[in-house]
């Protein structure tokens, strides 16, 4: 036998035992997950989603006490833990993961939830801005996932990653130039993940909402005074106008966000991973007047 037979022989036995070694998606009921932002809105939902198909989950926010109050509502230290965590500070992320293995043995569902929104003219955004814009969405989810790949690896049993990303991944609007460019970053994260670590079954995707404004802390302090400006309509009837320009004629909710988590989760869709699944009722699919 040639050495680059010899070779090609090895790596395949090689290739052929990582397969074996893949682990399968398992169900929600035996999961433990880690939801940041979980304190509110779509973090809040697919909290409760998750929960309510059976898998712990640790609430991580910012505001501890709204992270509490949904903890509480999940069932309590047995089904659910709260954790107060800034996403920006390495430090308090391993301490919200050793949180987790010490509540429940592990971690094996991460959601890259957390966000604020900065959402100005490009000559008003300042430095400022666009590093604390970055340092939340852009930095923190990828700290978030780095040490979630680092408990998932040392289980040995795969996982999910789960980035919300947005709509304005992927499409341009006016005043936007900092949350529209750290969600592009977050959604190549989704894809640049999915190729470092599928070889560890552990599965990176994405979701793409739009226009989820009941529910959402973010539209209430601001982006939703903002949207309506840009697109003049009064800011109560924010959520009918997003719901008159998508496709379906609906409005979308925060629990539309958690039912694509779970779909992408919950073991129907094991072979899929840096897929981005829009959450949009049709405004990415087709340019609408
Ligand atoms: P929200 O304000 O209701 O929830 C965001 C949560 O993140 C809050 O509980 C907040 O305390 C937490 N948070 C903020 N900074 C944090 C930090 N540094 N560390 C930890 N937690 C922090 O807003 P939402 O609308 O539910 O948004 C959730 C996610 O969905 C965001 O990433 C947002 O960009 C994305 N998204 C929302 C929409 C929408 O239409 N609402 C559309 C596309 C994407």
């Amino acid at each position: 036998i040639e050495e680059s037979e010899k070779f090609r022989i090895e790596y395949w036995e090689l290739e052929e035992a990582k397969l074996r070694r893949m682990p399968a998606p398992k169900p929600l009921a035996t999961r433990i997950a880690l939801v940041t932002g979980a304190g509110s809105g779509i973090g809040k939902a697919i909290a409760r989603r998750l929960a309510a198909e059976g898998a712990c989950v640790v609430v991580a926010d910012l505001d501890g006490e709204k992270a509490g109050e949904v903890a509480e509502e999940l069932g309590g230290p047995d089904r659910a833990v709260a954790v107060t965590v800034d996403v920006t500070s390495e430090e308090q992320i391993a301490e919200a993961f050793k949180a987790a293995v010490l509540a429940f043995g592990g971690v094996d569902l991460v959601v890259n939830n957390a966000g604020i929104s900065i959402s100005k003219p490009l000559l008003e955004t300042t430095a400022r801005d666009w590093d604390l814009q970055h340092s939340i969405m852009a930095r923190g989810s990828f700290l978030v996932s780095r040490e979630a790949a680092r408990v998932m690896a040392a289980q040995g049993m795969g996982g999910d990653i789960v980035y919300i990303a947005s709509k304005n991944a992927v499409f341009a609007g006016p005043n936007n130039i900092a949350y529209g460019a750290t969600k592009a970053d977050q959604a190549h994260q989704v894809r640049l993940l999915a190729a470092e670590l599928g070889e560890l079954g552990i599965r990176v995707n994405g979701v793409n909402p739009d226009g989820v404004v009941r529910g959402s802390g973010i539209f209430a302090s601001g982006w939703g005074a903002q949207r309506a400006a840009v697109y003049g309509v009064p800011e109560e009837k924010l959520g009918e106008f997003y719901a008159q320009r998508t496709l379906l004629k609906r409005e979308v909710l925060p629990e539309h966000v958690a039912n694509a988590v779970f779909a992408l989760t919950g073991g129907d869709l094991s072979h899929t991973t840096g897929l981005h699944v829009p959450v949009d009722a049709g405004v990415a699919a087709a340019f609408l007047r």
